[in-house]
């Protein structure tokens, strides 16, 4: 099963990822995660790309494809892949049709989560991560059962994203109604696209995405 997790910024992306790779095995590939991979190792790509990340706007579609297919290639192909965040512009969903298809896969589903823009900010300003395994957490959404201790590790240990910050987030927005939005009517006209209230409750939009993995 390979699916695309679509949505603006705090949409929920990474959150149902996390709960998908945790349920059912499936890889978590995040162009974001790679690119601030890349970005705090301080490599030539890092050091490029920083200054683009930081404003909030799109890194080119030849360097986010070619991580994803460089990850791509290093998987078993039984292992079902979550693209969170990737494709992100008309091009980047045209040469991602090329890189599955010479690795072998399809793609099952292209599940969209809907909010309201009102709510991203919020969901961003107070979205923060554990440093040491990356669960990603909320000030006011989701709270570490033990406050100051991560659910998943036990670290006490967390960060927030330099461009989560109100201003970056109207260009993140503004970026994903003009490049990102577009692409969706493609998958549509294919029949893969599914719709899920992102605005529910983080456990009911899972159980929201399982219906759809499972066919039911
Ligand atoms: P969010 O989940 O909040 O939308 P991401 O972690 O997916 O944010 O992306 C953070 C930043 O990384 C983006 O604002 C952009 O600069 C860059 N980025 C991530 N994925 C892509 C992509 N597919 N194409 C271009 N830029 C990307
Ligand atoms: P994305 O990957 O789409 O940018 P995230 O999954 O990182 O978004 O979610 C953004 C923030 O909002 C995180 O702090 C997360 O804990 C929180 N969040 C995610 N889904 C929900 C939800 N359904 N309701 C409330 N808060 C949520
Ligand atoms: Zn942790």
């Amino acid at each position: 099963m390979n699916i695309i997790l679509l949505g603006p910024p705090g949409a929920g992306k990474g959150t149902q990822a996390e709960r998908l790779v945790a349920d059912r095995g499936m890889v978590q590939l995040s162009t974001g995660d790679m690119l601030r991979a890349e970005k705090n190792a301080g490599t030539d790509l890092g050091n490029r790309i920083k200054a683009v990340m930081d404003a909030g706007e799109l890194v080119s579609d030849e360097i986010v494809s070619s991580l994803i297919d460089e990850n791509l290639a290093r998987l078993d192909a039984g292992q079902g892949v979550i693209f969170d965040g990737y494709p992100r512009t008309a091009a980047q969903a045209g040469t991602l049709d090329g890189i599955l298809a010479r690795h072998d896969r399809k793609l099952d589903y292209v599940i969209e989560l809907e909010v309201d823009e009102d709510a991203l900010v919020e969901r961003i300003v107070g979205r923060y991560t554990c440093a040491k395994c990356g669960a990603g957490y909320h000030d006011k959404f989701k709270q570490p059962k033990v406050a100051g201790t991560c659910d998943v590790c036990g670290s006490h240990d967390f960060k927030r994203r330099a461009d989560d910050n109100e201003e970056t987030v109207r260009t993140r927005m503004a970026e994903y109604r003009a490049k990102t939005e577009p692409i969706i009517p493609i998958y549509d006209a294919r029949g893969i696209l599914r719709r899920v209230d992102g605005m529910a409750d983080i456990e009911d939009v899972s159980v929201a995405i399982a219906a759809i993995l499972d066919g039911k």
